[in-house]
């Protein structure tokens, strides 16, 4: 029986973890759930899990939800000290991280520290602390199981050799509803269109940054962090129909690839039982399913933010982290329809523009850079 608690059980990755470990009862058992404001949802998937504890944003949707569950033993708390109590819980064996963007670092970060195994959903957490993220999973044995699911795919593939026969990773993009959008068109991107993934169903803020391709821009830097590789041993290629979920190359020329229909259940639950697999009940595939594979490059103009994750990882430090949270503003900002689309990635870029980046830092210097770069971003588009 593996114990887990899930940081952002409401989302579309928390939901999709419980719809797995609902379906395997005998292997799993829920300690603690953390939400931020859908206290209706949380109060059911209480109801179903019976987990110890559970946590949501603020006090008083705590005040409602623990009314609610008066009758009930589990504990109910909030704010981030709430998510920390979730993820550090001593029942809990594995910390489930996918609440959205900067939110997840702590929480994350505490679990690691309590030496609890993370299923990683949360890849802003790596991207804003990569560093220490990985150098303090080190000091406390901690194993980053990846939840995304080229990550998930790059993690399966690497087994098939050693790693100093590795030559190079391609992690794969649908390139999202504006691949194929002209240019001089991208001036006139509706918020609608924005949030309409042609392959996956997903949050609102990776929508949105699978639009930019920010979240492949992200994806490249969490690649870098969970196995260890240099910027010129990561590509991106777009593959439209996302059944290729990431390829590894090998110095020979071998190239390995990990393929399934678009479905995140089959990362979620190889992060939950690894090196074991559950039985999905997938339903068979036939070659129409698989008749039409394309491959193309990105076009690095219309999707700059590519090209921004690559700074990051030639200048290292804490450039990552401004890029997190200027485009968590940005983003924001398109969603209230203050800025346009084309805005999110130039906004970025401005602000890392400004940052001094410094190589070297503590968690409470991400965590000013963090709030800095939220406030220079807010200034160039609200002022
Ligand atoms: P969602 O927006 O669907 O869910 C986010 C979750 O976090 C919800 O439970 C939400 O609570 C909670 N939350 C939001 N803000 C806070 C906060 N300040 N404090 C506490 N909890 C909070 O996001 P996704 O599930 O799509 O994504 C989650 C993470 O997983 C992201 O980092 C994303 O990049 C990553 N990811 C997602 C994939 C996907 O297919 N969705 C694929 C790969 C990675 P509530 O709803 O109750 O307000």
């Amino acid at each position: 029986m593996k114990n887990i608690s899930i940081l952002g059980s409401t989302g579309s990755i928390g939901t999709q973890t419980l719809d797995v470990i609902s379906g395997f009862t005998e292997s799993f058992n829920i300690v603690g759930l953390s939400a931020g404001k859908n206290i209706d949802l949380l109060y059911k998937q209480t109801k179903q899990f019976n987990p110890s504890i559970v946590s949501v944003i603020d006090e008083s949707s705590a005040q409602i939800l623990a009314n609610k569950l008066k009758s009930s033993k589990t504990e109910v708390l909030f704010g981030e000290e709430g998510a920390i109590s979730v993820a550090c819980h001593p029942k809990t064996d594995l910390v489930v991280s996918a609440m959205v963007g900067a939110s997840g670092l702590i929480p994350t970060l505490s679990a690691i520290r309590s030496s609890k195994d993370i299923a990683l959903a949360n890849k802003e957490t790596l991207v804003m602390a990569g560093k220490l993220i990985t150098e303090e999973a080190n000091k406390y044995n901690v194993t980053i199981f990846p939840v995304d699911s080229e990550h998930s795919a790059i993690f399966q593939l690497l087994s098939s050799s050693e790693k100093k026969f590795l030559k190079r990773i391609i992690i794969t993009a649908s390139g999202g509803p504006f691949l194929d959008t002209p240019f001089e068109k991208l001036h006139n991107i509706s918020v609608e269109s924005a949030l309409n993934h042609p392959t996956w169903k997903m949050g609102r803020k990776i929508t949105i940054d699978s639009a930019t391709l920010m979240n492949k821009a992200f994806e490249v830097i969490e690649a870098k962090w969970l196995f260890d590789v240099t910027s010129d041993m990561i590509s991106v290629w777009i593959h439209p129909q996302s059944i290729i979920h990431s390829i590894v190359e090998f110095v020979d020329g071998s190239m390995i690839s990990q393929m399934s229909l678009p479905d995140m259940k089959i990362p979620i639950s190889y992060a939950l039982t690894y090196p074991d697999r559950l039985n999905l009940n997938i339903n068979n595939v036939n070659p129409n399913n698989f008749s039409c594979l394309e491959f193309k490059e990105v076009d690095y103009d219309k999707f700059p933010s590519i090209n921004l994750a690559f700074r990051v990882l030639e200048d290292g430090g804490t450039l990552s982290a401004v890029m997190n949270a200027s485009n968590e503003i940005a983003v924001n900002a398109f969603l209230e329809r203050k800025i346009g689309y084309i805005d999110i990635v130039k906004t970025v870029e401005r602000v890392m523009n400004c940052h001094s980046n410094s190589s070297e830092y503590n968690l409470e210097q991400i965590l000013y850079v963090d709030e800095c770069s939220r406030e220079k971003t807010k200034q160039l588009i609200y002022n």
